[in-house]
């Protein structure tokens, strides 16, 4: 196995960055390939940078440049449901382009010439992180995250949750807005920017991939308000702990 491990910002990445064992960079279309062993497994890690054509290409330059034969995305993601709370973690079972639309030529939703609209996740890589998100709740979350964090984000209890995942080209801030899409897209947990576009490019090449999710936000009008604190502080913590715990099947 080869894992390729994407992430959108860079907070996020960085713990991972300096856990590699033997790394090695390589500066590719404006990207930061740094490769070498996590815990054991050959990974390669990068930044995608923000929205679905920054993580198509991304994804196409790990299996087609660098070779990888699995791929991972960890980042954060605005809760698509009353039900998802701020740092609970979704696992996607599948994903939808929640912007593409080319009706009445294609149904909406669907990408052309695929004849899908959901894009369904690796059931046993998925299954493996959602094992590892559960495990980091149980048993890493109250040592991991500094009791001020957990007061100033209200993260009680927090849950992991699998199922539909939605990306678009947009940071979903507007109340109407997330209601509409939780309206239209029965089973929605999250909304994001890039996984789709992932799930696309590794359907298309044949290649095995999960999403693991952080909430980050209530993709309401206050999205924004304390939006990077939470992944310094929060979803980094989580990125690291579950990537580790995946690596050491943990
Ligand atoms: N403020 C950031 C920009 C973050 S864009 C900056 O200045 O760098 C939001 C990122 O988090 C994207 O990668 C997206 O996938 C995810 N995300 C979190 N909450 C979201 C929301 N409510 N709507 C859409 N994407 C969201």
């Amino acid at each position: 196995m080869r894992l390729g491990i994407i992430s959108a910002l860079h907070e996020e990445q960085q713990g991972l960055v300096e856990a590699l064992e033997g790394p090695s960079r390589l500066v590719h279309g404006m990207r930061d390939y740094a490769t070498g062993k996590l815990w054991g497994i050959d990974a390669v890690c990068v930044l995608s940078r923000i929205g679905k054509v920054a993580a198509a290409m991304t994804a196409t330059m790990l299996v087609e440049k660098f070779g990888v034969t699995h791929i991972l995305f960890t980042g954060v993601a605005g809760a698509g449901d009353a039900g998802v709370r701020v740092g609970d973690i979704v696992v996607a079972e599948s994903l939808l382009q929640y912007d593409i639309d080319a009706s009445p030529l294609f149904p909406k939703y669907e990408v052309p010439l695929t004849g899908l609209s959901h894009f369904l996740t690796d059931a046993q890589l998925s299954g493996q992180v959602a094992t590892a998100a559960q495990s980091f709740l149980d048993q890493d979350f109250m040592d991991a995250i500094g009791a001020d964090e957990r007061k100033q984000f209200r993260l009680g209890k927090p849950r992991v949750h699998r199922g539909l995942v939605a990306s678009g080209d947009r940071f979903v801030s507007a109340r109407e807005h997330i209601e509409q899409l939780n309206a239209s897209l029965p089973g929605l947990l999250a909304v994001e920017m890039e996984g789709a576009a992932v799930a696309q490019v590794c359907f298309e090449l044949g290649v095995p991939f999960a999403i693991v999710r952080t909430i980050s936000d209530n993709a309401n009008e206050d999205a924004a308000v304390d939006f990077m604190c939470f992944v310094k502080s929060v979803a980094a913590l989580y990125a690291f702990h579950i990537v580790k715990r995946l690596c050491t099947n943990s």
